[in-house]
C-alpha cells in the first residue's frame, strides 16, 4: 500500500492522485482519504497487537506440576551430589539451586529434617 523511499512516503493506494507525502502524514493521509484501506490497516495492527500479547502470556505461563517425590528421595539425590559428584556442600545454597528445589522443599513444609 505505501513506498517509503528516504524522508518521502508515496501512497500507492490506486486512484490516489496527492502523491509524496512526508512520512509522519502518511497514516493520516491514509486515515483521511482512504477509509476502507485504514479499517484494514487497524485491524491488521491489533491483530499484531493480540499476537504479540498471547506470546508474552506464552512466556510468563507458570504450570502447576504434580510431582510423586518422598523427603528420603531428595535428601538421597542433594547427598549424591556431594559424594558421588564431588559438589561442594554449600552448593545447597546455590540461588540457582535454590530456585529449582525451593518449591519442593516447600511442599514438604518447610524443611528436610
Ligand atoms: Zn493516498
Amino acid at each position: 500500500m505505501i513506498d517509503e523511499k528516504s524522508n518521502k512516503s508515496i501512497c500507492s493506494i490506486k486512484n490516489c492522485n496527492l502523491g509524496t507525502i512526508h512520512s509522519g502524514n502518511l497514516e493520516a493521509h491514509v486515515k483521511l482519504h482512504h477509509a476502507a484501506e485504514y479499517a484494514v490497516f487497524l485491524e491488521e495492527k491489533a491483530k499484531d497487537s493480540r499476537k504479540r500479547k498471547a506470546k508474552d502470556d506464552g512466556a510468563k505461563l507458570v504450570l502447576k506440576i504434580r510431582l510423586e517425590m518422598s523427603v528420603e528421595y531428595l535428601k538421597d539425590a542433594c547427598l549424591e551430589l556431594v559424594t558421588v559428584h564431588g559438589r561442594p556442600f554449600k552448593t545447597m545454597h546455590d540461588s540457582g539451586f535454590v530456585k529449582i528445589v525451593k518449591p519442593i522443599i516447600d511442599a514438604f513444609g518447610g524443611h528436610l529434617l
